[in-house]
């Protein structure tokens, strides 16, 4: 057979490759073989119709935790495979839950062994996030050593990160515990190891402050994760982004959204996108917590966005094409002949959904985004629906179960 498996008569949109409309996608040996408006179904060994969805590139969600196996208290983290597949997420980048103390275990347990791809942020702190005062503790900060991890392991590392900035952790500022102290550490590995940084900014303190991170220390294609948290003074009380986060855009740093557990609000994320500033990435630092809260998944912090008005095809381009640009990974979120067959199946239902910010206040929403399947390298991983399955009375016997019991 000329394809393993077809997906038919879905609306296709793949904004790395400005399409948008009904068409036919055909995957051979786990990647894109054909993208056209009819495939012949006879040339495909299964075939799926996916009439009345929409058939998008595996989404990328470039905030999670990962990390199940790690002891940190406060934030224990999601399995990828079992959290992220079923919504259609096929990769996602760990930000920073190990240092490059643990990242060999890590990589031995999760990255290596996960279906969904997993990447990673390092962090900037030798024991990753344990506690938050170990995340500013500057002594265990080894930019050298951060950035020969990232360098040695380029396939599964994207670039540095630092969280939960937040100098007067220690009771004062002193050589230990700087201002400033996380984030030029990561900014110097980023430097060193010639990546990226992700800088969780915390609590945003005085002496460190907000417009002078985005405009001065942040350099071009570093990203602020968490910018709609309400600590950040990103827009000012009658709707208007501030100056600087335009000239910060202007020099090329990014703002993601890293919903999470408390950093995203309404009234900044709102009103930002109404005066024309959306993030440029959409993601969604699921963990332990977030996952029941505000942030529940990619496909639901992506519903947030498209129910305040963000059009459809950028919502999807802020999840699949434009991160992977960010983290240099462009052969990913698209659907390009010959890349990674990687597919999101989605549908969009109609109804009361209102959705929450993590300061307990809500948007009236009308739709909300649903997964129908999961394509990761060729192989249907979840099809919750049963879109690729007979009707119970049609179905063969023999096939019944046997997975399981072979
Ligand atoms: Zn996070």
């Amino acid at each position: 057979m000329k394809y393993d498996l077809l997906i038919r008569n879905g609306h296709v949109i793949d904004p790395g490759n400005e399409i948008n409309g009904t068409m036919d996608v055909a995957i051979k040996d786990g990647k894109i073989a054909c993208v056209a408006a009819e495939v012949n179904s006879e040339l495909a060994k299964e075939v799926v119709d996916a009439k009345g969805n929409y058939v998008v590139p595996g989404l990328i969600d470039i905030h999670t935790h990962v990390y199940p196996l790690f002891p940190y208290q406060g934030l224990p983290n999601i399995n990828a495979d079992d959290h992220l597949l079923k919504g259609g997420c096929t990769t996602t980048v760990d930000a920073g839950s190990v240092g490059w103390r643990d990242f060999l275990f890590f990589k031995e347990h999760v990255i290596d062994k996960s279906v969904c791809r997993v990447l990673a942020y390092l962090n900037i702190a030798a024991q990753g996030m344990v506690d938050l005062r170990a995340e500013q503790y500057v002594k265990n900060m080894h930019p050298q050593v951060v950035a020969s991890v990232i360098k040695a392991f380029p396939e599964d590392l994207v670039g540095v990160k630092s969280a939960h900035y937040r100098p007067g952790g220690r009771p004062a500022y002193d050589s230990e515990n700087p201002p400033w102290g996380s984030v030029d550490k990561a900014l110097e590995a980023g430097e060193l190891s010639g990546t990226h940084c992700m800088i969780d900014f915390g609590v945003c303190p005085v002496n460190s402050p907000y417009d002078e991170f985005v405009t001065k220390k942040l350099r071009p294609g570093d990203i602020h994760t968490h910018v709609f948290a309400q600590q950040f003074p990103t827009v000012d009380q009658e709707g208007k982004v501030y100056d600087y986060m335009w000239e910060a855009r202007e020099r090329g740093v990014l703002f993601d959204v890293g919903h999470g557990a408390g950093s995203f609000w309404f009234r900044n994320g709102h009103r930002a996108l109404r005066d024309g500033f959306p993030p440029d990435i959409i993601s969604t630092d699921l963990h332990a917590s977030s996952i029941r809260g505000a942030a529940q998944s990619m496909l639901h912090t992506m519903g947030k966005f498209y129910n305040m008005g963000m059009p459809l095809e950028e919502v999807i381009a802020r999840s699949t094409h434009i991160p992977a640009k960010v983290i240099n990974r462009t052969e990913l979120g698209t659907l390009s002949l010959g890349s990674c067959a990687d597919i999101a199946v989605i549908s969009i239902i109609e109804g009361d959904f209102d959705y929450i910010d993590n300061g307990n206040a809500k948007i009236k929403g009308t739709s909300k985004f649903d997964c129908r399947m999961t394509i990761r390298e060729g192989k249907i991983v979840f099809d919750g629906y049963g879109m690729s399955m007979p009707l119970w009375e049609e179905a063969p016997k023999d096939t019944y179960w046997k997975e399981y019991w072979q």
